[in-house]
Parts: structure tokens; C-alpha cells; sequence
């Protein structure tokens, strides 16, 4: 049983077992070699004590050294070396009262959440694996370390991993993991919002969003996403509709957001209770608001238009869009329109109309609101006729003499 690991980690592991300690790879890193994923980081598990970690390498950073976590730094890349722990008593369902560090690794081992993150790695004393990780990734099955009750009930994130892990892994999560995350479902209204939006972030953005149907055949869907199951959008044939728009979407998050929320009836609440940034929530109301629009069939008018209303930027996404929210439909035709409004380099925004404030103050109307009406008004002409967009032509139609 070998890993290839990088050099680095190899080098982190080396160094510190010459200085006598232990070290190993271990969690989520081993878990995607052993699938054969390439592991998005290598964290790394020591007996040494924090101290002792920074003594070793000249270049760390204190990322959580009251966890006992150091970043060793080798040529820009970090990697995350924890001293084994315990966590203590979780009184929040969510953060442990205390850390303690661990006298070994089988204690490091138990505190993790599934089986399948809980093996540990070295070249030198091969893979520790103490409760059938391999034998459950080898059977595609999440499964909690130890009692699966008391795993949810110490921290309640665990409950929305595993569903998480089940899509990106594409695995099944194991009976009684799955009634205790059922069970114990109303500890995640302690889970923050910003750790719900990553997780079910990961959730659609994965593979297998079909895994949403986990979160309504639990009832996490009535906690988590109270607003979607209200408008019955999490029952049973929407859900399926659901699905399969996810599936078939691009992997872009503003879409994918934007198909999760689109049908609740209260898109941006549900945006803004998850804490979403403002740019995100504004592309994703935009794409709501357009998402009946009619598209097909404009006038090159119409469709400028549209194009200022929308913000011409944004055409591709909402065409997208629409093609996900509106399976077999075909918008080839608007598209090339689209296309061909912004190789012709019309104007459909106040930015690129040939005239702007300066020159209509300069000639000779008041600072003010006027200046904006005017504007908007020449842009509006232009939108309908775009040969207009000449300074003299616009000036000519404001009916006054240059200054
Ligand atoms: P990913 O590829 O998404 O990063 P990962 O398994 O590396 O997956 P992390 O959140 O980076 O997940 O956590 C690293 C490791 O820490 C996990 O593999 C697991 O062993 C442990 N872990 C993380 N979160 C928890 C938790 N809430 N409870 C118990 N153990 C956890
Ligand atoms: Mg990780």
C-alpha cells in the first residue's frame, strides 16, 4: 500500500520523525489518494507540539496554533501540520469547549467524522486505518467513527458532510448514520449560515446533486431551506425537476444558486439568510428577474433593450440560464442576435452613448436633474436606432445651439 505524496509532505513527515516524533498525511488527502482524486491538500497529523512543529522549518505560519495548528510553508505552497487532539466537550453543537492535545494517534483518529476521513498515511509505517475506512470507500459508504448519535450530536455540521460527501463521492450514506442524522436534525439550527451556504454549496455544485433528495427524505430540508419546502418545492416530482435542471446546469454557483432558489417565491431571502455577498445575490436576483422574460422573437430594439435592462454582461449567464430552467428549450437565434448587437458595437448602456453630462452641460443645460433625463431619453432613441449615436446627430435633437 504506497501513496504518492508530494515531495513536500514527504520532506514535512521526514523532518519531523528524524526529530522523533510521529507524522503521518492523513484525513481527506488520504481518502482521495486512496480513490484515486487528487487530494485539493495535504494536511498533516504529528505527536510534536506546536512549538516543536515551528522549531523544525523556517518558515510557518500560526494559522490555529490554540488547535494546535501550524502551516509549515514550503515554496508558497502551506500545509497544515496538527499536533493529535482530542476535542473536548461540544456544548454548541458546533465548537468544542476545549481542545486537548492527544497522547496518540488512534485519539486523533476517533474525533474524525467518518470512517473514511480517519486513516493516516506514512512512506515509512504505510496506512493506519483502525475503522475500515478502506474496506467503506472500497463500498462507497460514508460512515460516522464510532456512534453515529453521538458523532451528530457533539457537531451537528457532521450531519450536512456527510450528505455532502455522499455527492461529491457519489456514495451511499451507511442506515444507521443516516437515521442518526435524520434524528438528530434540528441541532443544525445551531450550525451558522455560513457553514449551511458552503455546505450545500458543495452540495449542488458536486457531481451528484441528486443528493438534495436526501436532504427532504430527512426533513433537513424544513431547517436548512425552510422558505423551499414551505412552497412545496422540495416535494417529491419538483424535486426531481429540480435535480435534473442541477444536472444538467454549468458549473458556475451563480446558476446553480440561482436554480436551487429560483421557484421558493423568496429567492433573496433565502440568499441573504445564508449570508451570501452582495455581488452574488445581485447576479442571482438578476437572473430571477429574467427569468420569464421573453427572449425569442425580438426586434433588434427589443432586444437592446433587454440588453440595457439586464446589463449586456450578463446576457450569457441569463441565456444559460434559461436553458437550464427551461429544458429543450432553444434560444440559438437570440443568442446570435445578442452576439451580433455586440460585434456591431451598438450601444445599449449610458457609458458608451456618444454624448454624456459634461457635454450636455457644456451645452447649455442646468446642472442637474435635467442632465440625466436628457441622457436617458437620447439613450432611449438610441436604443431604438442606433445610427444616432453621433455627438452632432444627439446635441442636433436636443433642438439648441452648442455654446
Ligand atoms: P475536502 O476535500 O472537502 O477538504 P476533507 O476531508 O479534507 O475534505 P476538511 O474539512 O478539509 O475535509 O477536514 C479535514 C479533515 O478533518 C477531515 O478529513 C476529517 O478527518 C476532519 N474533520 C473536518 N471536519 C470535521 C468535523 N466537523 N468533525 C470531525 N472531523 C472533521
Ligand atoms: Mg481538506
Amino acid at each position: 500500500m504506497k501513496i504518492d505524496m508530494p515531495d513536500d509532505v514527504r520532506m514535512i513527515i521526514r523532518t519531523l520523525m528524524d526529530a522523533g516524533y510521529e507524522a503521518w498525511a492523513v484525513g481527506g488527502c488520504v481518502r482521495d489518494s486512496l480513490l484515486g482524486r487528487i487530494p485539493k491538500d495535504w494536511d498533516i497529523t504529528t505527536s510534536a507540539l506546536p512549538q516543536q512543529i515551528k522549531s523544525l522549518f523556517p518558515r510557518t505560519i500560526d494559522t490555529g496554533i490554540e488547535h494546535g495548528t501550524v502551516t509549515v510553508m514550503c515554496k508558497g505552497t502551506g500545509y497544515e501540520t496538527t499536533t493529535y487532539r482530542i476535542d473536548g466537550k461540544y456544548s454548541d453543537a458546533r465548537h468544542p469547549d476545549s481542545v486537548t492535545f492527544a497522547p496518540s494517534l488512534e485519539e486523533d483518529l476517533k474525533r474524525r467524522d467518518f470512517t473514511i476521513n480517519a486513516m493516516a498515511y506514512s512512506d515509512e509505517k504505510g496506512l493506519v486505518d483502525l475503522f475500515g475506512g478502506k474496506h467503506d470507500i472500497d463500498s462507497k459508504i460514508i460512515r460516522c467513527v464510532g456512534d453515529p448519535e453521538a458523532r451528530f450530536s457533539e457537531d451537528a455540521l457532521r450531519i450536512l458532510r456527510a450528505i455532502r460527501f455522499s455527492a461529491q463521492l457519489d456514495f451511499e450514506i451507511d442506515g444507521s448514520t443516516l437515521a442518526a442524522a435524520s434524528l438528530l436534525k434540528s441541532r443544525l439550527e445551531l450550525i451558522s449560515a455560513e457553514r449551511i451556504h458552503t455546505e450545500l454549496e458543495n452540495l449542488i455544485m458536486s457531481g451528484h446533486p441528486d443528493r438534495l433528495k436526501l436532504l427532504h427524505s430527512t426533513g433537513i430540508d424544513e431547517i436548512i431551506l425552510p422558505e423551499l419546502a414551505a412552497a412545496g418545492q422540495s416535494s417529491e416530482g419538483t424535486l426531481d425537476e429540480l435535480v435534473s435542471m442541477l444536472e444538467s446546469a454549468p458549473h458556475d454557483r451563480r446558476i446553480r444558486w440561482s436554480v436551487l432558489v429560483n421557484r421558493s417565491g423568496n429567492a433573496l431571502g433565502i440568499l441573504r439568510r445564508l449570508k451570501f455577498d452582495n455581488n452574488t445575490i445581485h447576479t442571482a436576483s438578476g437572473l430571477i428577474r429574467f427569468s420569464t422574460a421573453r427572449l425569442n422573437g425580438l426586434t433588434d430594439a427589443e432586444m437592446r433593450k433587454l440588453m440595457h435592462d439586464a446589463g449586456s454582461e450578463n446576457m450569457p449567464l441569463i441565456f444559460d440560464f434559461r436553458h437550464v430552467i427551461e429544458p429543450g428549450s432553444d434560444y440559438s437565434a437570440s443568442e446570435d442576435q445578442y452576439k451580433a448587437i455586440v460585434g456591431r458595437g451598438e450601444c445599449t448602456d449610458l457609458k458608451a452613448l456618444a454624448v454624456d453630462g459634461k457635454d450636455l452641460i457644456s451645452y447649455g443645460i442646468p446642472a442637474g436633474k435635467e442632465v440625466g433625463e436628457t441622457l436617458n431619453r437620447l439613450l432611449n432613441d438610441v436604443l431604438d436606432d442606433p445610427s444616432l449615436n453621433k455627438k452632432e446627430l444627439l446635441l442636433e435633437r436636443i433642438g439648441k445651439d452648442q455654446k
